[in-house]
């Protein structure tokens, strides 16, 4: 249970138990069928697990958090109420979001939310209740000519992503334990994947060789440690090769 702010949360499941090394199945979901919405993370960043199927709310309207891996592969909106996504990871630069609301969920807007938080007020204005960012959204027009124009698509932009990440986790599975993948296999994410070493004084070590050689921002998330790769639409294939092979490298001296 969360503090509350603006009404009950109900948590219909928690991964704790596990680490956090994958995302539940629909049945282990303890729902509440008379909640006002279900909300829940399509990608979590930090273990690197993301849901490939959403969880199958019933009647009650699904709400996703989906800020880092929209626009990472195609989506189909229909099961959703409301999507919300923090630009700044597949999108453009940071202070953006971008929000996909039903027009049901609009009318249920309550009076009482702050302007920065009503969705409604939002619609009514054209989005443009406050001066917009800008340069931020000509930004974002640059990354969807690309994804368009130049990656082809969605579907184009998925399979370099999945190229990308079995990369990665091939030079993991196959390192005969040295490297040990954080998430289980039916949960990976395709944007973020954290790894340990046998210990964590080659992982400090991984970290500075790697960045001396060029591969910037491995170290994991400062909650957990060890190490994480974050593989963003920005990421070309050519990084993660490069990061695959100076894994089999470092490997080879250090064990
Ligand atoms: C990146 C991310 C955040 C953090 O966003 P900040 O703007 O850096 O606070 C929160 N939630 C999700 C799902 C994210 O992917």
């Amino acid at each position: 249970m969360k503090p509350k702010k603006f009404g009950e949360v109900h948590t219909v499941w928690n991964g704790k138990s596990d680490n956090y090394n994958r995302m539940p199945k629909s049945d282990e979901l303890e729902l509440n069928p008379d909640a006002a919405y279900l909300h829940f993370t399509s990608n979590e960043t930090i273990q690197g697990i993301e849901f490939f199927e959403e969880p199958a709310s019933g009647n009650v309207p699904l709400v996703c958090d989906a800020s880092s891996d929209f626009l990472s592969r195609p989506i189909d909106v229909t099961p959703y109420g409301l999507i919300y996504a923090g630009a700044q990871k597949n999108v453009g630069p940071s202070g953006m979001a971008v929000v996909i609301i039903r027009d049901d969920m609009i009318a249920r807007s309550p009076e009482n939310l702050p302007a920065l938080l009503d969705y409604k007020l939002m619609a009514e204005n054209d989005s443009l209740y406050n001066t917009p960012p800008t340069f931020g959204i000509y930004m974002v027009s640059l990354v969807t000519e690309w994804l368009l124009e130049d990656i082809g698509g969605l579907d184009k932009m998925e399979a370099i992503n999945r190229k990308k990440v079995g990369l990665l986790y091939d030079a993991i599975d196959q390192s005969d334990g040295y490297y040990r993948g954080h998430s289980l296999p039916e949960s990976r994410s395709l944007m973020n994947v954290s790894f340990r070493l046998p210990n964590e004084e080659l992982e400090k070590k991984f970290i500075s060789e790697a960045t001396a050689s060029g591969l910037d921002g491995l170290k994991g998330h400062r909650s957990v440690g060890g190490c994480r790769a974050s593989l963003y639409n920005a990421m070309p294939v050519e990084g993660v090769e490069t990061l695959c092979s100076f894994m089999r490298e470092f490997q080879q001296n250090n064990s």
